[in-house]
């Protein structure tokens, strides 16, 4: 580890699905202290890149750095002990367990680089409660069935929450929530920014990119074409980008 190494660094990244040629070379580079939007048109391949890192993809070909030094991530327990955490719109919550239960859901009692059970339950209050101005009086006995849709994804941001990331992906985790509960999130991503993590961040609201993320990486068609500050560009720039035009903010 080098105090020049990205914290997390993707190059060569190849994908097929069957015919599709979803990554063809595709990169990512993000600094700790960075919240890192990847933005491209649908079908680009941002969540496969996501899903490799976050190792529930696994690549035809990829080279995959943390700290500067080479890891290889072929599970999703393989990324979880190297701190990564991934959100999707796609909730992966137990509708008959409690909030509480799913928060501590996925951790690994006793092994190496997973939260004990105990030190799981312990953080569950706090989790909560820092979500709490967006959850509106969620308790964590109550099953997660009864909340409502953009609760329940906050519920499933909070599980990634627990595990403190170092990396965290959200791929269009903010997809379902209304305008105050996206505040809420960002303000939490701002304070995990500034505590030296990653966020790695997807939204086909440009607005929110615009708000939130320090520098961004454009992909069409597989092949990361650009990547970019994002300070002060516009979001009409951002979509001249995304659809072709790579001299739009440069
Ligand atoms: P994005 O997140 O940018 O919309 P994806 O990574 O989801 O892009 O998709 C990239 C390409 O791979 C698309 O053509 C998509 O249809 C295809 N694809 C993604 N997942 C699968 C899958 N599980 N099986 C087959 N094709 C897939
Ligand atoms: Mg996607």
């Amino acid at each position: 580890m080098t105090e020049t190494s990205p914290l997390v660094r993707l190059t060569g990244v190849r994908k097929r699905y069957g015919g599709v040629r979803a990554l063809q070379g595709a990169s990512l580079t993000a600094a700790g202290g960075e919240v890192h939007g990847l933005l491209g048109p649908n079908g680009s391949g941002k969540s496969t890149l996501g899903k490799v890192l976050a190792g529930s993809v696994r690549p035809d070909a990829a080279e995959i750095e943390i700290d500067g030094a080479p890891v290889r991530i072929g599970s999703p327990r393989a990324a979880a002990r190297l701190g990564i955490a991934a959100v999707y719109q796609q909730l992966s919550l137990i509708p008959e367990l409690t909030v509480g239960e799913n928060l501590v859901l996925g951790q690994e009692p006793g092994r190496a680089g997973f939260l004990s059970d105990r030190a799981a339950r312990r953080r569950v209050g706090p989790v909560l409660e820092r979500l709490g101005p967006a959850l509106g009086d969620v308790r964590a006995d109550q099953p997660v069935r009864e909340l409502a849709p953009g609760q329940q994804q906050l519920v499933e941001i909070g599980k990634a929450l627990l595990r403190e990331p170092r990396i965290l992906l959200l791929d269009e985790a903010t997809a379902s929530l209304h305008r105050d509960q996206v505040a809420v999130v960002f303000e939490i991503v701002r304070e995990l920014r500034h505590a030296g993590a990653s966020i790695l961040f997807v939204s086909h609201r440009l607005d929110e990119i615009t708000d939130l993320c320090d520098r961004a990486t454009i992909l069409r068609s597989g092949e990361t074409v650009a990547e970019t500050p994002i300070a002060g560009v516009q979001p009409d720039a951002l979509v001249r980008l995304m659809v072709g035009d790579v001299q739009a903010v440069e």
